[in-house]
């Protein structure tokens, strides 16, 4: 931490600053410019946010120099992870040494359309299924999902198809019944600073897949990750899924630049999510390649059997010839750039 004096303060100002630290067993290191004062703090981070120097006389300023969140950091864990998902035979890592691919439906509206959707997926090469049960939709009057009843189709698709489930919990009253069927636990754009929610799945005992939030920077999003964390949760997988913007030609625009500077800043596996960032299935592909190029952990997609009729997001699920090329991007590009898929 820094502490930078104003213009006109006093001696007498900096050695109260010099002892109010020194009063938490921190050092201070002082520095004399020819108009500002600035001083080092060295010691306990968060016994100086109890100190308010901000208020102090003469104090113009504070900088952090470290990160905030420390768990999900990389500065003390060098090493990226890898998330397991799933259980036995059927597990299934996201992490740095693979590429993993996760499709289905937006919405589970009846077991035959998430049946087709996820054997659509799986044909393309996903190892992970997806499929809301709990839908965030904006509008009050829209189709909210099946509930109770979409985790069962869920899981009775599970053992069908062997894929792992990740499916989004919306309410904290629903995350023991949620995480009782699925085998990872998404947190949807709209609840990523839902801090309740958040220790929720952070004690719920399964992996959480961690949106980042449409107007979140990427340090709110490492907190947020940071409050499961702190429950004792490590397996958290971040996605990037477009943030809002002035364009709108896409529903949001995607930030592929968080990739590299996620993974600069934590250890935790980033995957990308292009068809909520784009809202159309046209540019699903391309953000898909742009996703696996830039070093992207995976990417979850949205397929359905039934675009037309689908209740949730029919113009971004794909289908296909979309879902063919995604198909052969998943499986070509990462080994090209150095995964093995
Ligand atoms: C979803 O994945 O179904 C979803 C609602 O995504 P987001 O929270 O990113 O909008
Ligand atoms: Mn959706």
């Amino acid at each position: 931490m820094v502490v930078v004096m104003s213009a006109d303060a006093t001696e007498e100002d900096i050695s109260h600053v010099v002892e109010r630290v020194e009063s938490v067993g921190g050092s201070a290191f002082v520095s004399k410019g020819v108009v500002r004062t600035i001083i080092g703090l060295v010691g306990d981070i968060d016994s100086f946010h109890g100190l308010n120097l901000r208020t102090m006389t003469g104090v113009a300023d504070v900088h952090r120099i470290s990160d905030p969140f420390k768990l999900v950091s990389r500065q003390h864990h060098p090493d990226r992870s890898t998330v397991w998902v799933g259980q036995g035979e059927h597990r299934v890592p996201i992490g740095p040494d693979t590429f993993t691919f996760i499709a289905g439906p937006c919405a589970v509206e009846t077991s035959q359309q998430t049946l087709e959707a996820v054997e659509m997926a799986k044909a393309a090469g996903a190892t992970i299924m997806r499929g809301g049960a709990y839908k965030p939709r904006t509008s009050p009057y829209a189709f909210q999902g099946l509930g109770e009843e979409g985790l069962r189709i869920l899981a009775d698709v599970r053992t069908v198809t062997g894929l792992p489930v990740v499916t989004e919990v919306v309410d904290a009253r629903d995350v023991p019944v949620v995480a009782e069927h699925a085998d990872m636990l998404q947190i949807g754009t709209r609840n990523m600073a839902n801090f309740g929610l958040l220790q929720a799945v952070g004690d719920a005992g399964k992996p959480v897949l961690l949106k980042r939030g449409m107007t979140a920077t990427i340090e709110e999003w490492l907190m947020a990750a940071e409050y499961i964390a702190q429950r004792g949760n490590l397996d958290v997988v971040l996605c990037e899924r477009g943030i809002r913007t002035f364009e709108p030609s896409t529903r949001n625009t995607l930030d592929i630049s968080a990739v590299p500077v996620v993974q600069a800043k934590s250890h935790l596996p980033i995957i990308v999510d292009p068809s909520h960032a784009a809202g159309r299935k046209d540019l699903v592909v391309p953000l898909s390649r742009a996703a696996i190029a830039v070093g992207a952990d995976g990417v979850i997609v949205d397929v359905h059997p039934n675009p037309e009729q689908a209740l949730c997001d029919g113009p971004q699920a794909l289908l296909g010839s979309e879902l063919r090329a995604l198909a052969q991007a998943v499986r070509q590009l990462p080994p090209a750039v150095g995964r093995i898929s």
